[in-house]
């Protein structure tokens, strides 16, 4: 298969990380007869020192017309980079931002695996996280209350502030679609959290996606409000598989999801939009404190790159196949500082990739 993926490596870590996760896909590619082909446009700080905007014109344009956008990080120190004395549009983050928009990505994905071999790094008890827990939060990315109309405004002598939270049938469904979807390649369930009990835009939410449910009769659909699910997550994880929820409560819950794992650099993250073009990319920022010393744990970069195989390129296997030989080289006991432990032996960056690549 021949497949056009457009590559930012961005700013920090992020060419760092981003060699690696290509390392991988690269062997993949040989392993699997697939020719990959690679086009670099830039983002965020690295755009703004080039060209004096965080996204160009062009870039957008290559973005678009590739299979898949695989992405390191953006941004630098915001207390000492220049990059935030400009003003917000000309922010690194900017260009992410747009890029989001650009491509029309409103379905974010993010999982949240515990591996056995990192328990010790999981907050939780014992008792609740034996057996690890695999799950993945789908959250809207481009409606509700983060893009509704808001003003702040003098009313009879206070100020007084508003924000509309709005959803549309069309945009509801589309979400609900993909996560089904994406359940039917899991363990066949789906937890559709809102607040139908106060809100009515989750009453319509739980309107629809009982209707898209019909669709699905394999896949087991329970509705969940958003404070018992905040709860359930620490409580027992194990009981989620796909989890469904609007935007501000997937913005929540997600973060609150990966904190239970207990390794920022194990995390990763897709955006897509309804065929199969998606951007790619770690969870965690570009550590602009580590760049540059080959340290960082380039894992979360590298499953990103799986998840694009999988959700973009529909390569199943070998997406499993890079998912497998991470967990083995856990296993063997090799890792990156940041989830270092005793006992364990410590490994650079790119030699945590070359540890990958021997055994995919
Ligand atoms: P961060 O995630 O970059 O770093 C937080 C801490 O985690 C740091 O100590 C860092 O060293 C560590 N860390 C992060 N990733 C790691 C990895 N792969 N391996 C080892 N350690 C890792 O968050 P921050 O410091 O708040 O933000 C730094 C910059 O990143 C900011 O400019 C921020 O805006 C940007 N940011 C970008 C994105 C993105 O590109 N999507 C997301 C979040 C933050």
């Amino acid at each position: 298969m021949e497949k056009k993926i457009a590559v930012i490596k961005g700013d920090g870590i992020g060419p760092e990380i981003v060699n690696e996760a290509l390392k991988v896909i690269e062997a993949i590619a040989q392993k699997y007869k697939h020719t990959f082909e690679y086009q670099y446009i830039d983002m965020g700080g690295a755009s703004i020192d080039k060209y004096g905007v965080p996204l160009t014109d062009e870039a957008i344009t290559i973005a678009k017309a590739s299979d898949a956008v695989l992405l390191g990080s953006i941004g630098g120190d915001t207390n000492t980079s220049p990059w935030y004395q400009l003003e917000p549009t000309l922010r690194p983050e900017a260009g992410l931002l747009k890029m989001r928009k650009e491509l029309g990505l409103f379905a974010n994905l993010r999982p949240a695996y515990l591996y056995d071999e990192l328990k010790g790094a999981c907050p939780l008890k014992e008792e609740i996280t034996e057996g690890g827990f695999d799950m993945m939060i789908m959250r809207e990315l481009t409606g509700g209350l983060y893009f509704g109309e808001r003003e702040t405004k003098e009313i009879d002598g206070q100020m007084v502030a508003h924000d509309n939270l709005v959803y549309s049938e069309s945009e509801i469904r589309r979400i609900a679609k993909r996560s089904f979807d994406i359940a039917m390649k899991r363990r066949k369930k789906v937890t559709s959290v809102d607040k139908a009990n106060v809100l009515d835009t989750s009453r319509l939410w739980r309107k629809i996606v009982n209707e898209v449910a019909v669709d699905y009769p394999e896949v087991e659909l329970e509705h969940m409000l958003v404070d018992n699910a905040a709860m359930q997550l620490v409580k027992d994880p194990r009981q989620f598989d796909v989890i469904l929820t609007e935007n501000m409560f997937g913005d929540i819950l997600s973060d609150e999801a990966s904190m239970v794992t207990g390794s920022i650099g194990m995390l990763s993250s897709a955006s897509l939009r309804e065929d199969t073009l998606g951007m790619y990319e770690p969870s965690h920022g570009s550590a602009p404190d580590i760049a540059g010393q080959n340290i960082a744990n380039p894992i979360a970069t590298i499953l990103s790159a799986a998840m694009m195989l999988r959700y973009s390129f529909d390569m199943d296997e070998e997406a499993k196949n890079i998912e497998d030989a991470i967990e083995k080289v856990l296993k063997a006991g090799y890792r990156t500082v940041d989830i270092m432990s005793e006992d364990k032996q410590q490994v650079t960056c790119s030699q945590m990739g070359d540890l990958i690549v021997e055994n995919l």
